[in-house]
């Protein structure tokens, strides 16, 4: 039979992709700031969950094992989780491998997850069991497939299939692996499955979110999307089934496109002498230079591809933001030149860099004019990057508010994308609040500028400025602050242009931040002002008291959110106990409870009942008398599996996403 060379080329591809999927690995270090030190107690207490975990998984029988260490502020959670079709044995020897890997890759992170084919192995400073976690990695195989537009409902709709098996009926396994016939012959395999802490419901939500994030690869003839509990994975081959030991002898090459530095493998068992030995390796050598000779083929092909997806991002984005914006106005975001940012922030040096965010680095500059700026360098290979650089600057550069942010400018210059901010000196309002000598800086009344200013950029953005906007990513981290502890509204990338008529859209994919998520937000995906509100409320909340929500739920043994601490005292009439004791001699003495009171209806649970932005504001600044009294607010629980599980049985796959144009 006639085999043209292209199809040869394909067909020895997809053999290379299948043989290499095995070696596949990844980890993730999520937050490389929060470090511990070498002598520290957190140090031990990790030491101890990683032998603890290996102990168990080597003298229990099962898939997954969890625990934790220590106590606050020391303590370590942990988990490990072997995949179903592995031996106890390689279950047992992928826990000890990776343990270790996970040290040396992430060293001295407080938080950090480690993925393998045959297990995954995840540790945290915070409690993070029974939480479905948001995705932490894409890895596509980096073959594309014919007509993705074709391929991709029938890929959804078969993941969907699988993630129902999985979390549906009373067994609830929360693993399944599948295969569908596709066109061509070609037969799709997919497997889903999450950690053993989390319940159907939480499973399900970690899954649909993983799909969601699937579209990112649905031209591609396999992907992976990992989160801290849950993978979603499909291939053009079975994948699944035993884990052999031969597996190991593979080289060490990866051509996972988003797979990052390449990582020591385990000892290959044929490391001994003798006339197999040699034989073997004479068999494999040539065959490894062919492999290799290919793989490098695929790594560039792959990264042209993704390059040219990336560039064409780009350019739209400069159409984009030099065209008439959607309100018929020109955007009026200055264009900078490259050399002049790197020229301001002395080359983005290490000594400029004021701090990480999700995206990026943000760097300090000074202009030639003197003017001081904050530079946002968005990742240059991410099109997630490319998506927050346009709405940021379609969004902000037309706003102008003392409470919010300025944009100076943008570059997209070579391979960088720069938004240019106005610098504020004193960082963040949560830099203030995680550190209890910055906190005592905070005396009431510019804990009162803070709410109040924080209050009128939010009125601004819902209802005063030409374009209707949510946030959904307010939090004390995005609340900056300047040389006068002026607050200042930051980080527009998630942020959302409402319609005039609009109440509510609804999204597939959740971002935002964890503890600030209004419940009908975070359990289906809906979003309006009022899911602002109640991050407003959660903010208000945490500078009365001088606690972080994270911290709070890290650091209280009591099933208790600070939401939840909140309310009981209020509802008890102890609420003066709830505020910062640091307070006591610059604040009056009644005063905070207004503000508490005002924070808990920001927080209740039916969006209905929250006040808008405008009467927030209006009592803020008004007397105390006349407050309606709350309802008890959602999330008292730090554990909400409950509430999650009504929920999602009924919406999550109903939801649809809605393109959304301004007034
Ligand atoms: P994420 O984007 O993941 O929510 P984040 O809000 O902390 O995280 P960025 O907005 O990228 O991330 O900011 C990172 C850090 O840079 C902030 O914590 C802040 O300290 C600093 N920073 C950001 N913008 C400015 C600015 N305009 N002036 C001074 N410092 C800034």
């Amino acid at each position: 039979m006639f085999v043209t060379a292209d199809i040869k080329f394909l067909i020895f591809l997809l053999l290379l992709s299948s043989f290499h999927a095995a070696d596949a690995q990844s980890y993730k270090c999520p937050s490389p700031q929060l470090t511990y030190t070498a002598n520290s107690i957190f140090r031990r207490n990790l030491d101890d969950l990683l032998a603890s975990l290996v102990d168990k998984v080597t003298s229990l029988p099962g898939f997954f094992y969890n625990t934790t260490v220590g106590s606050n502020p020391d303590r370590v959670y942990g988990l490990v989780q072997c995949h179903r079709d592995v031996s106890a044995e390689e279950c047992r020897s992928c826990a000890v491998s990776s343990a270790s890997q996970l040290r040396q890759v992430c060293t001295n992170s407080k938080v950090a997850m480690f993925w393998r084919d045959d297990c995954f192995i995840r540790y945290s400073f915070y409690n993070f069991f029974g939480v479905a976690d948001k995705i932490q990695e894409e890895m596509e195989n980096p073959n594309a497939i014919s007509s993705p537009s074709r391929f991709e409902p029938f890929l959804l709709s078969f993941l969907r299939n699988l993630t129902a098996s999985a979390t549906t009926g009373g067994s609830s396994p929360l693993y399944v692996t599948g295969a569908a016939p596709y066109a061509n012959s070609l037969t799709v395999y997919g497997l889903v499955e999450c950690t053993g802490d989390l319940s159907p419901a939480s499973c399900r939500s970690c899954l649909n979110n993983s799909i969601d994030g699937i579209r990112c690869c649905t031209d591609r003839v396999g992907a992976r999307i990992l989160s801290g509990s849950c993978v979603v994975r499909y291939e053009i081959y079975p994948f699944f089934g035993n884990f052999s030991t031969a597996t190991t002898l593979t080289p060490p090459v990866t051509n996972w496109s988003a797979s990052p530095a390449p990582l020591p493998l385990p000892a290959s068992p044929l490391g001994k002498g003798g006339i197999g030995f040699w034989k073997i390796l004479a068999m494999i050598v040539p065959i490894g230079g062919v492999l290799l000779v290919a793989c490098i083929l695929c790594f560039l092909r792959a990264r042209k591809s993704h390059m040219e997806k990336v560039r064409y991002e780009r350019e739209t984005s400069l159409l984009d933001i030099n065209g008439p914006n959607q309100n018929g106005t020109n955007h009026e975001v200055a264009m900078v030149r490259l050399r002049t940012v790197q020229t301001a922030t002395d080359n983005f040096s290490e000594s400029n860099k004021l701090g990480q965010g999700g995206f990026g680095p943000v760097y300090k500059g000074i202009l030639p004019s003197g003017q001081e700026i904050a530079v946002k360098r968005l990742s240059q290979y991410s099109a997630q990057g490319v998506r927050e650089f346009k709405n940021e600057v379609k969004l902000i550069g037309n706003l102008q508010h003392k409470n919010l942010v300025r944009l100076l400018g943008c570059c997209l210059e070579k391979e960088e994308m720069l938004l240019i901010y106005e610098y504020l000196p004193n960082k963040s309002v949560d830099t203030f609040l995680s550190d209890p000598q910055k906190r005592a800086t905070l005396d009431w009344e510019t804990r009162l500028n803070i709410m109040g200013g924080t209050a009128r950029g939010m009125v601004y953005l819902h209802h005063d400025s030409r374009l209707s906007i949510i946030h959904r990513d307010l939090k004390a981290a995005n609340v900056l602050l300047d040389e006068l502890m002026n607050p200042k509204i930051s980080d527009f990338g998630m942020a959302r242009i409402f319609s005039g008529s609009q109440t509510q859209v609804n999204t597939k994919i959740i971002v935002g931040t964890y503890g600030y998520m209004a419940p009908e937000y975070a359990m289906d995906g809906l979003f309006s002002i009022k899911s602002d509100v109640y991050s407003f409320g959660v903010l208000l909340l945490e500078i009365i008291s001088g606690q972080l929500t994270r911290e709070f739920n890290q650091s209280h043994q009591e099933n208790r959110s600070l939401v939840g601490y909140a309310w009981s005292l209020w509802s008890q009439g102890m609420g003066l106990e709830f505020v910062d004791p640091l307070l006591k001699d610059t604040c009056p003495a009644r005063d905070p409870l207004k503000y508490l009171h005002i924070g808990l209806l920001c927080v209740q649970e039916d969006a209905e009942s929250r006040p808008t932005m405008s009467s927030v504001l209006l009592m803020l600044e008004g007397e105390p008398l006349a407050l309606p009294v709350p309802t008890e607010p959602a999330f008292s629980n730090k554990r909400t599996k409950d509430r999650f599980s009504r929920s999602q049985t009924s919406s999550v796959n109903g939801i649809t996403d809605t393109e959304v144009t301004p007034r």
